[in-house]
């Protein structure tokens, strides 16, 4: 008899995609924990990048303590780890192609004049633009952008976890694609990689989801269909806070590994506090195996766990 193996109907690749700006704690775990579950649940397979492209927010040594402390809880690249410090020719094309296509535009507003318009930027440098050697940052002009895609606006998000959402992308609203201090932009880069990875679903954390439409046109600006993604619940202190490397959430310890993943299941409501405690005794691999059989995406609860 021939072996049979299961194929999902469309391959499935999903992702990590941590920033190393600290060890990994519940939070950043509970995030890698549904990413994994979720393309183990479907055969797929589950890819770690490291987003190492921002140096004054990165911490010396982080992204070797959050690769081992991820291989200590199970959780293993199923190829070779990209580090995006390594991929600054890749994000420089992109860059060339949107300015050669007339797509971006460059902008030296100062610090304390954004600050004034609050959130929304208003186009102040799409006519007039910067003097040719002044320090400026670029934007993506979203206008032309929908206006080369032939769309009005994006088509609704179908959330995997919130379900269809109408979120607002104003196209006055250009995004910065590479900073002014001459840093690439985390929505570029991010877009660029998970084009070249081929990943086709991101589970993430809901505070993120405010990047999404951004990262969306830039997908089919760069004539790409972008990922399925699920934005899972953010985990936060008793006080609402959002777990956070910046909120100085405490570091996981590779030593409780089953304790922490267990937990982490928990928070994901994949058992109950009475199963926990039996759980945990069991191998990393057992409790993988166990969470993978539970998982349900579309059961996850839609408002922050506290942790
Ligand atoms: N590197 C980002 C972060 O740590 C996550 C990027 C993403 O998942 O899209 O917040
Ligand atoms: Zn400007």
């Amino acid at each position: 008899m021939p072996t049979i193996i299961r194929q999902p109907a469309t391959p499935y690749v999903g992702r990590f995609a941590p920033s190393p700006s600290g060890p990994l704690h519940m939070g950043s775990l509970v995030c890698a924990l549904a990413s994994y579950l979720d393309a183990r649940a479907n055969n797929g397979q589950w890819l770690v990048r490291i987003e190492d492209i921002d140096p004054p927010r990165e911490q010396a040594g982080a992204h070797s303590l959050i690769l081992e402390s991820l291989a200590k809880h199970g959780l293993e690249s199923d190829q070779r780890v990209l580090f995006q410090s390594q991929r600054h020719d890749a994000y420089s094309a992109t860059l060339n192609t949107l300015a050669q296509r007339q797509l971006s535009y460059r902008c030296n507003c100062t610090r304390a004049r954004l600050k004034q318009l609050e959130s929304l930027y208003d186009q102040h440098c799409l006519s007039l633009a910067p003097p040719p050697n002044s320090l400026s940052a670029i934007r993506l002009n979203q206008q032309a952008a929908l206006l080369s895609l032939d769309k009005p606006t994006l088509d609704p998000l179908i959330d995997g976890v919130l379900g269809p959402l109408q979120l607002p992308l104003d196209p006055h609203d250009d995004f910065v694609i590479h900073r002014k201090d001459g840093l690439f932009a985390y929505q570029l880069a991010v877009v660029v990689d998970d084009i070249e990875q081929g990943i086709t679903h991101v589970v993430r954390g809901a505070d993120l989801l405010s990047t999404t439409n951004k990262q969306r046109l830039l997908f089919f600006t760069l004539g790409s269909s972008p990922p399925h993604y699920s934005h899972i619940p953010l985990v936060t202190d008793s006080r609402g806070h959002k777990l956070s490397k910046q909120n100085h959430a405490p570091a996981i310890q590779s030593t409780e590994a089953t304790a922490n993943l267990t937990f982490a299941c928990e928070l994901l409501g994949l058992c109950n506090n009475k199963e926990r405690t039996t759980l945990q005794h069991k191998s990393v691999t057992t409790i993988l195996q166990w969470a993978t059989g539970k998982w349900d995406i579309r059961a996850l609860p839609t408002h922050p766990i506290i942790g």
